[in-house]
């Protein structure tokens, strides 16, 4: 999976498609993100103690990270992502790069 913690990405399905979040965690193992902002759901907290109120929070829940897109910083926009490998100390390294503007992401 190209998606890392951290990164910036836009949702392309679901009704949060078009918006844009940070990358909280990654599940490589499912393939699933969980994006800020993104994919909300609310869950109810029952009162624990005598006198407290329940609440209602909101969560950002996994969604698959194929209905995702990584943002480009330099061209602000949903891209695809491609690798570029290049020589280094200790052996070849890669790089993930914007596929259109070829700039680091
Ligand atoms: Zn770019």
């Amino acid at each position: 999976m190209k998606i890392r913690k951290n990164d910036n990405v836009m949702a392309i399905s679901g009704k949060d498609r078009g918006k844009t979040g940070k990358v909280l965690h990654v599940f490589p193992k499912t393939n699933k993100v969980v994006i800020e902002g993104i994919n909300i759901r609310k869950k109810h907290s029952r009162p624990k103690k005598q006198g407290q109120k329940g609440q209602i929070i909101q969560v950002s829940a996994p969604m698959d990270a194929s209905n995702v897109m990584l943002v480009c910083s330099s061209c602000n926009k949903p891209r695809r992502a491609g690798y570029k490998v290049f020589s280094a100390e200790g052996g070849n390294k890669r790089t993930r790069i914007c596929k259109k503007c070829g700039s680091e992401i």
